[in-house]
């Protein structure tokens, strides 16, 4: 009997039939299990159905089944970079000189000299030593603490923090403390009371949700009292945020004192994708050592770190797109509130219109699509229960019409639905 077959009847399996049927049955239970979860998040109105859009990421885009432009207020596009035609064009040039990909992680041989450029670019921009690309800034959160972080550590982490650094936290073995969300006497309190190592305070620079910010210079003081460590996820902020776009400790006037900032290029910086840390050069070389996403994935593609460089350039040399989206910002926030409607957060284009309930906030969505404008209402589990909103962001390249156009359009459904007057 082939050894193939004498396996096969070992196990109880005599030839390809039995072992189909075998993970047949085990893949219909995990069809079961699985339907039955989507069927509930379907019941609770939380399932994410996807628009596919058919055009680039823009100010006005277009959408599958429809030839009309819509307004976009739903993109992370801050700066209005994602289709910018310089960028486009540098991106295609590195495509035709370097290739689709390096087919290598970074260390065995996927580091081309624009990768060195990009991090040297970097790290001058947020005036820092060094700085280390990953594929996103998920995996430069997952990557961090796990790295640099002991049993003899604690890392102090702002309740609200995004998933990504609570999921990178949860792979470290250094004390987990969760501080209340920018409560600065409960992370003092928790600060005072710890024996650790290394202290290390972790919070996002702004909280996407509500577009409200960390309370930094604070959190800032109390490190130095207590000889903590500060990490900040910028991902809403570099690049616009604060006068120059520098972030949340340009805007909080902390510059430079902030000791390790994690950011993403796949939002503001040109929207592609990739990710990064930016600190002491100590840091940078050991993670380059020891951090799992950097070690094992593959390097940033040619086309993408292009991308990175021509935005690098560009903030280098101008301020104006962050000015750009902050008078856009301005623009948006006072008229809405002139009109009655409540808006969280503080100075940032990131402008949750609060809602309340959850299904208002879903027909009140639909409604300003039909008047040619697209946002998303947000609701339970992604926000607390009672919280819906409509979260509209501000881009600089939306025109002061096209934020005219958007205010007319929530007054005219504000008032149909009776949230406003
Ligand atoms: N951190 C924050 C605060 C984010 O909002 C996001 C993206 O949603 C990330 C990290 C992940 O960034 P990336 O898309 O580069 O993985």
């Amino acid at each position: 009997m082939p050894v193939f077959s004498k396996l096969l009847s070992l196990t109880g399996c005599s030839g390809r039939q039995p072992m189909r049927q075998y993970s047949a049955a085990a893949q219909s239970q995990l069809r079961e299990l699985l339907g039955k979860q989507l069927r509930e998040i379907r019941e609770a109105g939380t399932f994410k159905a996807e628009r596919i859009i058919t055009s680039s990421q823009s100010t006005q885009i277009t959408v599958q089944g429809s030839d009309q432009k819509i307004l976009n207020f739903c993109a992370n596009n801050y700066l209005g970079l994602a289709n910018n035609p310089e960028i486009v064009q540098h991106s295609q040039q590195l495509l035709g000189k370097y290739g689709a990909g390096l087919s290598s992680v970074r260390f065995i041989c996927g580091t081309q000299d624009i990768h060195k450029q990009l991090e040297q670019k970097i790290s001058q921009f947020h005036g820092r030593e060094d700085a280390i690309l990953y594929a996103s800034c998920f995996d430069a959160n997952a990557g961090i603490f796990e790295a640099i972080l002991t049993p003899e550590d604690a890392v102090f982490s702002d309740e609200l923090n995004h998933a990504s650094i609570i999921d990178g936290i949860r792979l470290c073995r250094a004390k987990k403390q969760r501080y209340k969300h920018r409560d600065l006497a409960d992370l003092e309190q928790q600060l005072r009371s710890s024996d650790a190592r290394l202290k290390l305070i972790a919070t996002d620079g702004v909280f996407s949700m509500d577009g409200n910010i960390a309370p930094l210079a604070r959190i800032v003081e109390l490190a130095k009292k207590y000889n903590a460590l500060v990490f900040v996820d910028e991902c809403h902020a570099t690049g616009f945020f604060g006068a120059t776009g520098r972030g949340t400790e340009e805007y909080d006037n902390v510059m430079g004192e902030v000791d390790i900032i994690n950011s993403t290029l796949g939002k503001a910086l040109g929207g592609a994708s990739g990710g990064y840390t930016t600190g002491p050069a100590e840091l940078i070389s050991f993670l380059r050592q020891k951090s799992r996403p950097y070690l094992f994935s593959n390097t940033l593609p040619p086309a993408v770190v292009a991308v990175g460089l021509k935005v690098m350039d560009m903030l280098l040399s101008s301020s104006e797109l962050s000015q750009r989206v902050q008078s856009n910002t301005q623009r948006f926030r006072q008229a809405m509130t002139k009109a009655g409607f409540t808006i969280a957060g503080e100075n940032h284009p990131i402008c949750p219109v609060m809602l309340g309930d959850a299904r208002l906030a879903s027909s009140f969505a639909d409604a300003m699509l039909t008047r040619g404008i697209y946002v998303i209402g947000f609701s339970y589990p992604v926000v607390p229960q009672g919280k819906a909103r409509i979260r509209v962001q501000i881009s600089a390249a939306h025109t002061e019409q096209e934020i005219d156009r958007a205010v007319e359009a929530f007054i005219e459904v504000g008032r149909s639905l009776k949230v406003i007057k």
